[in-house]
């Protein structure tokens, strides 16, 4: 089963939950985890690797014009719906960073004087530990280009039973390479109105896409009642309750420091385990 691990906006403690969730369900099962945040990976940085492979480059195929031969007709220019090809008098430039890689220009092209090139957006790079396989997606320096790379990365991913992903925060296209990827969606929220704001807009994106999803209120000893109250207005089941703790804040060494704070008796883990088996049993 694929997981994701969503939030409406960066900090609401969505990859330090989806890590530690990795950690908790890879005590008895091998578990794939990837991090698509790719603007700015993290999941590395803290991941004890005992191995780790090269990194692989993603590219994308751009256009490039023979303005030789280049008749100014400027079809392609008017094909490209995305802005990335300029007529000028010297022929056609050929914009990459807006360039979709949709291929369309150069099968409009009439004489046949359009070819393409690989032109690098980011990378992959895979790492090992004992039951946990993770693989993150870093987007080069300047590229736009995050939701092709996610879905390479996605491509790319080791196949387990169960894959945990740490999505890109918000809403926007990234998101959603995501979620059309998935069979769940764990909701990563924090108890404030800005919070809930940024919550709604994706609760909206998963029913829009009818997938199974819950939240996880962060940092609850926080804040307010407003995303409880927003949840059990809507029926949305709440997976999980985590306090925050000042020594976790601080330490910037999330998983050992989050976990030695719950107990058998209270595991924010185990519910969320719970709710992903009910979850795997619907599937
Ligand atoms: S490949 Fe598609 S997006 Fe890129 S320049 Fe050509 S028409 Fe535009
Ligand atoms: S369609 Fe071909 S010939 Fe026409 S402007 Fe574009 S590259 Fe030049």
């Amino acid at each position: 089963m694929k997981i994701a691990f969503a939030s409406g906006k960066g900090g609401t403690g969505k990859s330090t939950i989806a890590r530690t969730f990795a950690n908790y369900i890879a005590k008895d099962k091998h578990v794939s985890l990837i991090d698509a945040d790719v603007e700015e990976p993290n999941q590395l940085l803290f991941f004890k690797a005992s191995t780790t492979e090269a990194s692989k480059p993603v590219s994308l195929p751009i256009p490039v014009i023979d303005n030789d031969i280049c008749s100014k007709c400027g079809a392609c220019v008017k094909f490209c719906n995305y802005n990335a090809l300029s007529l000028n008098k010297k022929g056609v430039t050929v914009f990459p960073e807006l360039c979709h890689a949709c291929g369309g220009c150069s099968m409009v092209c009439p004489i046949n004087c359009i070819s393409e090139t690989p032109h690098e957006i980011g990378e992959t790079t895979l790492a090992h530990n004992k039951n946990i396989s993770l693989i993150q997606g870093k987007l080069a320096i300047g590229s736009s280009h995050a939701t092709p790379l996610i879905e390479e990365l996605l491509k790319r991913a080791p196949q387990n039973k169960t894959t945990i992903i740490d999505s890109p925060p918000g809403s926007a296209c990234s998101l959603m390479a995501v979620a059309n990827a998935v069979d769940a969606i764990v909701l990563v929220a924090e108890p404030t109105p800005f919070g809930l704001a940024n919550l709604e807009t994706v609760v909206d994106v998963c029913e829009e896409l009818e997938l199974l999803f819950g939240v996880v209120i962060n940092r609850c000893n926080m804040g307010n009642t407003c995303v409880l109250d927003f949840c059990q207005k809507h029926d949305i089941e709440i997976l999980a309750e985590i306090p925050w703790y000042y020594d976790v804040a601080s330490s910037c060494q999330p998983i050992s420091q989050l976990e030695s704070h719950f107990n058998t008796q209270n595991n924010p883990m185990q519910k969320l385990a719970e709710a992903v088996s009910k979850w795997e049993a619907e599937c």
